[in-house]
């Protein structure tokens, strides 16, 4: 067990990882953060800020003695860097848990050996393997990179048998997959976080949607029937045991419009799709990846309000400083921003909460309050 006034170490510094700092500072714990980027949101808030990449083994190693136990805000930290680490102390989740997630044809093929349905996907390693890729996938499909895509990106649009050659050469011959478009009915995502122990405690359903690839909207909780959202919850919880998972995970679903549930992406870490328990739930899940980290036991994830997120990207900032006051001229409305200083297009700056009697309130009143940010 690790215990408030030690020291958590953490890979990556960005807003899950500042989220993570602020819920393990208020419980008492010193935070070391390893991230390369000077500014990074929670390399700022942090006791420590070790400013190397993930691979510097000098570093690796200071963040290992340094702290009693370690975990990670981002899924791209090298496997190696894990291993590493866990020479020095307890490493949650472990290297052989993000490994898995790290790579979608292995993810896939971990998902489907787990009795679970995902998109139809065939990999592309090579030039020869474009045609045979579009022969088993047809079209609409989308090429993406095995690894290292996040937000859209590092996916291309395929109509046609060239479109995936021409892709595949966009992204510089490496590894990928052609995958289905599902025609979708629906996005949801289930977040839950499991402790050393192998106890479990799943956060409500919730339900997303995406815009060019970037979550827009989180409602929670879903509404879909019971019966779905039963399934959703266990086939999170299969995989999460299967991964021998510790800590707080995501798995992201499409729900077909055949009513069919596929499981699109597991994220090893607080997911954005999570940020609505910060003001919704009775523990949320940064609280949760601290607990399950020091060994603690886990909170309770119960909803105490239908809740709405919305993201605020950079793109709100195009006519100048959004307005603030307006949005929060609604006393619903919870402002999370994340201290980063360069509002760029499609970047995630912070975002809303709206807590309201119904989903469907609080959805409407979460994207009446975004709006007026801009209003001139
Ligand atoms: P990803 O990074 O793979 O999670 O993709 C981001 C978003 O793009 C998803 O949440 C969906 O909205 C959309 N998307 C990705 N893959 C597919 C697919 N095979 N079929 C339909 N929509 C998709």
């Amino acid at each position: 067990m690790i215990l408030p006034g030690q020291t958590l170490g953490l890979l990556g510094g960005g807003q899950l990882g500042r989220m993570f700092t602020q819920a393990a500072q208020r419980m008492g714990f010193e935070v070391m953060v390893l991230d390369p980027d000077p500014d990074s949101p929670a390399g700022r808030i942090a006791s420590r800020h070790l400013q190397a990449p993930y691979t510097d083994q000098t570093a690796l190693e200071a963040l290992g003695k340094g702290s009693a136990g370690v975990t990670t805000e981002f899924e791209n930290v090298p496997a190696s860097a894990l291993s590493l680490l866990e020479r020095f102390c307890p490493v949650r989740p472990g290297p052989r848990a993000v490994e898995r997630t790290q790579d979608r044809a292995v993810e896939k093929g971990f998902v489907r050996e787990q009795g679970l349905g995902t998109a139809d996907f065939h990999s592309v390693l090579m030039d020869s393997d474009a045609d045979a890729a579009y022969r088993a996938i047809g079209a609409p499909a989308l090429l993406k990179t095995a690894r290292l895509g996040y937000d859209g990106k590092g996916q291309a649009e395929v109509g046609i048998a060239a479109d995936v050659r021409a892709a595949f050469e966009r992204f510089g011959r490496q590894p990928c997959i052609l995958e289905r478009r599902v025609a979708l009915a629906k996005e949801l995502s289930v977040v839950l976080a499991r402790g050393n122990d192998g106890a479990l405690v799943t956060f409500p359903l919730a339900e997303n949607r995406h815009v060019n690839g970037i979550l827009d909207t989180s409602v929670a909780p879903a509404r879909v029937d019971a019966r779905l959202a039963a399934e959703a919850e266990a086939a999170a919880a299969r995989l999460a045991a299967a991964l021998d998972y510790v800590g707080t995970m995501a798995v992201e679903f499409f729900v077909t419009q055949a009513g069919e549930l596929l499981v699109n992406e597991i994220a090893p870490r607080p997911h954005n799709s999570g940020h609505y328990t910060l003001d919704a739930c009775a523990t949320d899940q940064f609280e949760q990846q601290v607990r399950a980290l020091a060994g603690l036991p886990l909170g309770s994830a119960a909803l105490l309000s239908p809740a709405t997120m919305v993201n605020l990207l950079g793109d709100l900032w195009a006519g100048g400083v959004p307005r603030w006051e307006r949005a929060l001229a609604d006393p619903r409305v919870h402002l999370h921003l994340y201290g980063k200083t360069e509002p760029r297009p499609g970047r995630k700056m912070g975002h809303l909460t709206v807590l309201a009697e119904t989903p469907d309130e609080a959805l409407a009143a979460a994207l009446a309050a975004r709006a007026r940010l801009t209003e001139r």
